[in-house]
């Protein structure tokens, strides 16, 4: 493994923006195998209060009328080491570290990969400041919708991350007949599937924090509106 040869290029395919100090990004591509400095984990060290601080203030201002116990359940799920986990893999950033004696489940790692995310966005703090940054956390961590098409993996990471959130089941066409609004721990929605072996492939599932998101989605979709499960009472 070995540092990007195009880090350049591996960036701007990941953040949509050319970063000018460049050693610093070498930094966060060192992994803290390698004993001595540099490594990623000072610049994951503040990477981690960045992310922090821009999920935090983002929910303060959208979710005027939460207490402190709402919000803290959800930013506890979107700061975890598991979310920031699946980042990573989706970013395929570890693939690009030098690790020595890299582990053979490196994309499970969980420790690994978050450090690896929190440095990134440690970097890019440092380059290119607080406003890129809150835009390119918010795009990855506070999405307004996710849809999952033929991926549970990350479906079911999203509702256990987003546990006080919603979710729309619907045909893999949104039929305005059927879209299901459930609270995301509804036990209809998660857990194995009652019928076949994946939530994610005869129907999609469209998540959002905020039901009015997914209410308008519905409308642009299809023209319909949602219709709401009977068990969790959304
Ligand atoms: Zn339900």
């Amino acid at each position: 493994m070995s540092i990007p040869n195009n880090l350049q290029g591996f960036l701007n395919g990941i953040f949509a923006l050319t970063p000018e100090e460049i050693k610093i990004y070498e930094e966060a591509f060192i992994h803290s195998s390698n004993d001595s400095l540099p490594n990623n984990q000072r610049l994951a060290f503040l990477g981690d209060s960045v992310i922090r601080l821009i999920i935090r203030e983002h929910s303060y201002k959208k979710y005027r009328d939460w207490n402190i116990g709402k919000l803290t359940e959800l930013c506890k799920g979107i700061e975890s080491d598991e979310n920031f986990t699946i980042i990573a893999n989706n970013l395929k950033i570890v693939n690009h570290m030098d690790i020595k004696n890299p582990p053979p489940d490196i994309n499970e790692n969980e420790t690994l990969n978050a450090e690896a995310f929190e440095a990134l966005i440690g970097a890019l703090y440092l380059t290119n400041g607080l406003e890129q940054t809150r835009r390119i956390v918010l795009k990855y961590l506070f999405a307004d919708i996710e849809q999952f098409k033929d991926d549970d993996k990350s479906y079911l990471n999203w509702i256990k991350n987003h546990s006080i959130g919603y979710v729309v089941n619907c045909n893999r066409q949104p039929n305005p007949n059927y879209l299901i609004l459930h609270r995301a721990d509804c036990n209809t929605i998660s857990g194995i599937p009652a019928k076949g072996k994946f939530w994610s492939k005869d129907y999609i599932k469209i998540c959002s924090l905020d039901p009015n998101e997914l209410e308008n989605w519905a409308q642009k979709q299809s023209g319909g509106e949602l219709q709401r499960c009977p068990i969790c009472k959304p």
